[in-house]
């Protein structure tokens, strides 16, 4: 089945890069998602002042929403492009600057400090570099990870919440025979073994 043969693909780095220059987005939700705002109180749970991650975040607008509720926000992206964008989209100024602990990636934060963007694989990163997070909103990122990366993608998940937290995971339930993507088809049977 076409299940099975999605297991073997991967969408390299490159891929996604060339995604971003040829602006061939159509996963990038201008207006946000409708679903941040449903559940937004199960993110939050009443509390303030919250570290949320985005992981594999693009340029998403949700990101300007959470810092505007006063929460501080980190995200990582491989894209530069989609970095800079973001921030020149919402008019924010930042500064970039080298991560020590991963050669070749920068951090973008916005210079009142609240979003920090890491420009790398998210495979670099650790709870050492970026530490640990109150909440995730987890949008094209699960489905987008290559089905053979999922298992250390959930692990480094798991790895970065904090006891007390609550990640929200968008899915998309479809036929994997009749549907290619977003990108990677991930049963729900899978979800559950991944998060547990
Ligand atoms: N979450 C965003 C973007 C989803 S598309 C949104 O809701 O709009 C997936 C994004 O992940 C792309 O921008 C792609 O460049 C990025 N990406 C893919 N693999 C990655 C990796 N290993 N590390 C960091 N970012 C990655």
């Amino acid at each position: 089945s076409d299940v099975g043969s999605q297991k073997e693909r991967v969408v390299t780095e490159e891929e996604w890069l060339q995604k971003w220059e040829m602006g061939n987005i159509g996963f990038h939700k201008e207006q946000g998602h409708p679903l941040l705002q449903k559940y937004l109180d199960v993110l939050l749970n009443g509390r303030s002042g919250l570290r949320i991650f985005f992981p594999l975040c693009g340029k998403a607008v949700e990101m300007k929403w959470l810092a505007d509720m006063g929460h501080s926000v980190v995200g990582v992206e491989l894209s530069e492009q989609a970095v800079k964008d973001f921030f020149s989209e919402h008019s924010l100024p930042y500064y970039e600057e080298p991560v020590p602990e991963i050669s070749g990636a920068k951090m973008f934060q916005s210079t009142s400090g609240n979003i920090s963007l890491y420009c790398c694989s998210i495979y670099d990163l650790s709870s050492f570099i970026v530490g640990k997070f109150d909440g995730v909103w987890d949008r094209g990122a699960l489905v987008a990870v290559n089905p053979c990366d999922r298992q250390r993608y959930a692990s480094l998940m798991i790895n970065l919440v904090e006891k007390n937290s609550s990640y929200l995971l968008v899915t998309v339930s479809y036929d994997p025979n009749k549907h290619k993507g977003p990108p990677f088809y991930v049963p729900e049977s899978e979800i559950k073994s991944l998060f547990g």
